[in-house]
């Protein structure tokens, strides 16, 4: 038997679950700080003996100085008296991801290799463009759904992460792009797509709750009309993702018929074409100044045919969807079982679909040089080949 299976069993192709990871607790026991609510901060003080006067004013302070201020350091909180900074410090943590490795590519796109404190990598992509900055970030330490053309996908190792994680993330992009203190006028971090690695509707809670923070207007302030959650599909999680986080939705679509979508994107053997659909069309909020995007990644003679295009656009005018389609060019990664569709196909696909009154424009792939792009996120450690796994694995038995 492989080691291999000492790890989580992975739910394969036939019928995705999610399996909820727990993230372990801080091995020296603090209790971290971000990610939670003012109100549970307040909690976490009294419950360490302030007093409820106290801890409700030092909960609004630190609050302000964790997400205002991105201060991690108790002692620097000057409002605080500093004999209660070593108590505070003592219990409490206020921290971010480790940085592992951080690239920028030719483009400007950068990218950060993460690594959570119990030693899980995952990775975190930064987008400038002319009139806006767009984060990527991940909800996951790689993903259960095995879609067949995304890297992160054949991950092995999977935990959620936590909503300190998830919000840490984006602190993390303002400490190294300069933003605090966070004021809203010529930041370069303007919106956030839930698009990294990992499926953000099997690690609901945490996600939602990270999104708040982000959303407050006292917290990290970003609107959530520059927010962005992606998802492959999970039909039963949509409604309350509407009602209790309430941003931008995009649906990652990538096939208009059963047989292809199986293939492609297996979660939709649990959840067809038509159950996701009509769950968009209920989808909270989603009107014509504020479409769904479907994600349609163009693989060569799978699912790039006029006939496939004509298709999405009866599927979309059918269920009346206020939407609009984002054609991603594959993005191809070693040992990877598509190719992409050529530029002229891209184009006719999207003329087609243009032409049926969805605006259709093509995504162009940022930071290739890095590996940054769209479903090529997968972690550096796992990229190591089975040879040198043999390698490292003969050499520890030596
Ligand atoms: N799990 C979520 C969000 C992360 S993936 C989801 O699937 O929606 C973000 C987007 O990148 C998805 O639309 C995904 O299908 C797409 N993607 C994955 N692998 C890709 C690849 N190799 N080339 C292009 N797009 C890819
Ligand atoms: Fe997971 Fe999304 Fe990749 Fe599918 S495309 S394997 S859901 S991260």
């Amino acid at each position: 038997m492989s080691a291999d299976t000492s790890l989580m069993p992975i739910p394969g192709p036939i019928d995705p679950v999610p399996v909820p990871r727990a993230a372990s607790p801080r091995a020296d026991g603090k209790v971290e700080l971000i990610g939670l609510s003012r109100d549970a901060i307040r909690a976490e003080l009294e419950a360490a003996g302030f007093e409820p006067k106290q801890a409700r004013l030092r909960s609004k302070q630190i609050w302000h100085w964790i997400y205002n201020r991105g201060v991690s350091d108790f002692a620097a909180m000057t409002d605080i008296a500093k004999a209660q900074s070593p108590r505070l410090a003592e219990r409490f943590a206020i921290t971010r991801p480790i940085v592992v490795e951080a690239q920028v590519s030719t483009d400007g796109t950068r990218k950060w290799l993460l690594r959570t404190h119990d030693g899980h990598d995952f990775e975190m992509v930064f987008i400038p463009d002319a009139d806006r900055g767009t984060l990527c970030v991940s909800s996951q330490v790689g993903c259960t759904l095995n879609c067949r053309f995304c890297h992160t996908g054949t991950m092995k190792l999977v935990r959620n992460l936590d909503a300190a994680e998830i919000v840490g993330q984006v602190m993390l992009a303002r400490d190294a792009l300069g933003e605090w203190p966070s004021s809203p006028d010529g930041r370069m971090l303007t919106n956030i797509v839930m698009m990294g690695m990992g499926e953000p509707l099997y690690n609901f809670e945490n996600v939602r709750d990270a999104l708040k923070i982000v959303m407050d207007g006292d917290g990290l302030g970003l609107s959530k009309r520059r927010i962005t959650l992606s998802t492959s599909g999970v039909v039963p999680m949509m409604a309350r993702a509407g009602e209790e986080i309430g941003v931008n939705l995009a649906v990652s679509l990538h096939a208009v018929t059963k047989e292809v979508r199986d293939e492609i994107v297996p979660i939709n053997k649990k959840y067809g074409i038509d159950q996701l659909l009509a769950a968009c069309a209920a989808y909270p909020g989603a009107n014509n100044a504020r479409r769904i995007t479907f994600e349609y990644v163009m693989l060569k003679d799978k699912n790039d045919s006029d006939a496939d295009a004509r298709e999405l656009v009866r599927l979309i005018r059918h269920y009346k969807l206020p939407a609009k389609v984002n054609l991603i060019p594959f993005n191809p990664w070693p040992g990877a079982p598509y190719e992409c569709s050529s530029d002229e196909r891209i184009r006719a696909f999207s003329t087609i679909v243009f032409q049926g009154g969805i605006s259709a424009p093509v995504r162009t792939p940022r930071g290739r040089d890095i590996d940054a792009a769209c479903g090529q996120l997968k972690t550096t450690a796992e990229k190591r080949s089975r040879a040198d796994l043999d390698r490292e694995a003969a050499a520890q038995l030596a």
